[in-house]
């Protein structure tokens, strides 16, 4: 794509802080010149029949048309029945792999400088394939499914990334000890890729290990595949490694080239409408949009006045220790451009 021609892509606002955190991407987007043109989306009011959620048919399909887009944070109630947004989304759009960097900050002091590290987590399954039922009175059951198909799929995203990113170790996350059928076929597809990549190491860790070892040193892993809970769960042990959610961004990656960037974070409805969230998260989840439509020197530019803004220190969000507003945050980026 030439940086001069405008590329249509889908925003989803979403809900909580998701309004005011996508404000801040579109004001750094203008100001640093990005060729992006958005067609935005809001969650529907009610359930639209065609995606069974309160996601409307339209906004799919504006994602399938354009095939790159940036979403905030979905809110789903807890137990009342109706389908999660971000499970229609990934299922509809079949966004078979979320890719989650997550690296130091050059400027904002954690416990680690050292933290470089890609969770591939598959995206369509496991225990969120939304399959749960009542078997009688007082039980419960829930499906976890675990398919040959798309775990060769995730496996496969996983090797290409580290070959095409210059990385050593693809290291698998499983609990096949106990998961023996869903976690061991997992593990099966995983070594099936694995040969095919002989330049790439290839190690197996188990999730309560892999949990140990992240917490004591980050350092020992490269790139990290795994089946979907785990890696709900290990990409948010992995941002607080680095200072928390309000820094790590995401992509859904889907068949027929769809590219759906988010934040890892959720809606933070306890900081909602306060002008009080950082996002970093979902700026940086523009800049791997920006990225993945080969618009480098956009990404590299808004990547550097975020750093910039962040090791300088002046203004900073709560959540790292600061006391500057979502807006004030913004704009000193934006001055930094
Ligand atoms: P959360 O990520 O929304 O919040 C966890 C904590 O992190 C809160 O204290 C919040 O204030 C803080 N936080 C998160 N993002 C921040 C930011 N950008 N700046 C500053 N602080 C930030 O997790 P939750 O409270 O468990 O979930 C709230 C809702 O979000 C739920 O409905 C959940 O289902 C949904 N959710 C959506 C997504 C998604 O859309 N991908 C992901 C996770 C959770």
């Amino acid at each position: 794509c030439s940086s001069t021609t405008p590329i249509t892509a889908t925003l989803f606002p979403g809900d909580g802080i998701g309004p005011e955190i996508a404000e801040s991407v579109k004001k750094v987007f203008t100001t640093a010149g990005v060729p992006i043109d958005w067609e935005e989306h809001f969650v529907g009011t009610e359930i639209d029949p065609r995606t069974q959620s309160f996601l409307t048919w339209e906004s799919l399909e504006s994602v399938r048309r354009n095939k790159v887009g940036l979403k905030g944070p979905m809110a789903t109630p807890i137990g009342k029945g109706h389908r999660s947004l971000n499970l229609t989304l990934r299922k509809e759009l079949n966004l078979y792999a979320n890719v989650r960097p997550c690296y130091s900050l050059p400027g904002y002091k954690t416990r680690y400088d050292d933290v470089n590290l890609i969770t591939i987590r598959e995206n369509t399954e496991g225990e969120y394939s939304g399959l749960e039922h009542q078997v009688v009175r007082g039980v419960v059951e829930s499906l976890k499914i675990i398919t040959r198909q798309a775990s060769l799929r995730v496996a496969e995203y996983a090797f290409h990334y580290a070959k095409t990113h210059g990385r050593e170790r693809v290291s698998a996350i499983h609990k096949a000890n106990i998961m023996q059928k869903t976690d061991g076929l997992f593990l099966k597809c995983c070594r099936e890729v694995a040969e095919k990549y002989p330049e790439i190491t290839y190690e197996e860790v188990v999730i309560d290990n892999c949990c140990m070892m992240l917490v004591k040193n980050p350092a020992l892993f490269d790139v990290l595949v795994m089946p979907n809970l785990y890696g709900d769960i290990i990409s948010d042990l992995c941002a607080g490694l680095v200072g928390g959610l309000g820094l790590t961004p995401s992509c859904n990656i889907g068949e027929d080239g769809v590219a759906l960037a988010e934040a890892v974070h959720g809606s933070a409805p306890d900081i909602a409408g306060k002008n009080l969230a950082n996002p970093t998260a979902l700026l940086l989840s523009g800049v791997m949009m920006l990225r993945h439509l080969k618009l480098n020197e956009q990404a590299e530019q808004i990547h550097r006045a975020i750093v910039n803004t962040i090791a300088e220190g002046k203004y900073r969000t709560a959540d790292l220790g600061g006391s500057s507003t979502t807006t004030d945050f913004t704009k000193a980026i934006c001055d930094h451009l």
